[in-house]
This record gives structure tokens, C-alpha cells and sequence, in this order.
């Protein structure tokens, strides 16, 4: 159904905010280990841990907004 993959590369095309959560301490990321305390940055379509240098999710293609003030 190409209808539907043209909504999903919008979906994927229009920025999203990242979800923001405070690690309990027990969030790995492969062989890194988030501590108590620090914010871990995760996509907001597919609950990939990301960077804040991230502007795409490098799993989904989710386009990623961050307000940001300059
Ligand atoms: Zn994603």
C-alpha cells in the first residue's frame, strides 16, 4: 500500500520531541550504562536510546525536534 508509506515517511519526516527520562540506573545501551540520575534521550516512535546529537533516530528515521533556545 504505497498510501501508507507515504503517511509513515511524513509521520517520519515531521519532528517529533524525544522522550526525556531520568535513568534509575539500571538503562544499558549496549556496553554503555547509564548511572542513576542522568537523562536518557529515547525516540519518541520506537524507544531507541539516542544522543542529543542525534537529529534523526538512527533506527526508525524518526526526525527528531529539540527546542533549544540559541
Ligand atoms: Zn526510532
Amino acid at each position: 500500500m504505497p498510501g501508507i508509506d507515504i503517511q509513515l515517511a511524513i509521520a517520519k519526516a515531521t519532528p517529533k520531541k524525544p522522550i526525556l527520562e531520568e535513568s534509575d540506573g539500571k538503562v544499558t545501551d549496549g556496553n554503555v550504562h547509564y548511572c542513576k540520575g542522568v537523562t536518557v534521550v529515547r525516540c519518541p516512535r520506537c524507544g531507541t536510546i539516542l544522543t542529543r546529537s542525534h537529529h534523526y533516530c538512527w533506527d526508525c528515521g524518526q526526525k527528531l525536534e529539540w527546542k533549544e533556545g540559541k
